[in-house]
C-alpha cells in the first residue's frame, strides 16, 4: 500500500510591540534585596506598555552604552538603610525636572519622606522584608515619574501608579500598578524633548 505524505508548513506571524529601552541611571547603589525588588517592580509596571527598563549604575557607566532612552535618577536621603528620619521638611516624594513645556530625563526621590510616609505598617515588618518593601515603593514612586517624562504629561491620571498623591497603603500594597488609560497612553508615547526649572509632586499620606 502506498502511503502519501503530506507535509504542511503554516507560516505565521505575530504582531510583537516595538521594544523600547529605557537607560535608567541611578547614581546611588541600593542594597541586594531592594535593588532586586526595585528592579522587579519597574519591569513588572512597564512591560504592558513595551518599554524595556535597563537599570544602570552612574558611577559604573560604559562607555558606548546606548538605549533609545535615558534617565537619571539621584536618591535623596537615607535610601539605603531605611530608618526612621529624626525630622524631615514637607515636600514631595519624588519629582522630575521640567524646562518650560519639555519635561527632562532628571528625576529624584525622597527616601526620607518616602520612609516617614511608609510609617508603622513599614515599622512592622520584619527587617527582610523592609528592604523588599522600600526598593518596590522607590519604583512605584519613578514609574510614576517615568510616567512624565515619556508621555511628557504633566497631569496626572484618576487612578493607579500616575495619580497625583500616594500614600503608604498603595506604596506597601501587592498590587499598585498604572491604570488601564495610562498604560495606554504609554504604549504610544510622543518622540521626547529637551528643556528646565523644576515640577515637583505632591507628597502623599
Ligand atoms: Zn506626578
Amino acid at each position: 500500500m502506498l502511503l502519501r505524505y503530506t507535509s504542511l508548513v503554516v507560516l505565521s506571524v505575530s504582531v510583537c510591540l516595538q521594544a523600547e529601552t529605557l537607560g535608567v541611571y541611578l547614581d546611588k547603589p541600593l542594597s541586594g534585596p531592594a535593588q532586586a525588588s526595585f528592579r522587579n517592580e519597574l519591569h513588572n509596571l512597564l512591560k504592558d506598555t513595551g518599554v524595556s527598563i535597563e537599570l544602570r549604575s552612574l558611577k559604573e557607566r560604559k562607555a558606548g552604552e546606548s538605549f533609545d532612552r535615558l534617565m537619571v535618577v539621584q536618591l535623596r536621603g537615607a535610601c539605603d538603610a531605611m530608618e526612621s528620619p529624626l525630622a524631615v521638611k514637607a515636600g514631595p516624594l519624588a519629582s522630575t525636572q521640567v524646562d518650560g513645556g519639555r519635561i527632562l530625563p532628571y528625576a529624584e526621590i525622597f527616601c526620607d519622606r518616602l520612609r516617614q510616609t511608609l510609617g508603622t505598617a513599614f515599622d512592622r515588618e520584619p527587617p527582610y522584608r523592609r528592604n523588599m518593601l522600600a526598593g518596590r515603593a522607590m519604583a512605584r514612586l519613578l514609574a510614576h515619574e517615568i510616567y512624565h517624562f515619556l508621555a511628557q504629561e504633566k497631569s496626572h491620571s484618576a487612578g493607579g501608579v500616575a495619580k497625583n498623591c500616594v500614600g503608604s497603603r498603595e506604596l506597601l500594597s501587592e498590587d499598585f500598578a498604572f491604570d488601564h488609560p495610562t498604560l495606554a497612553r504609554l504604549r504610544t508615547v510622543p518622540e521626547p524633548a529637551a528643556a528646565v526649572a523644576e515640577t515637583e509632586e505632591a507628597a502623599g499620606r
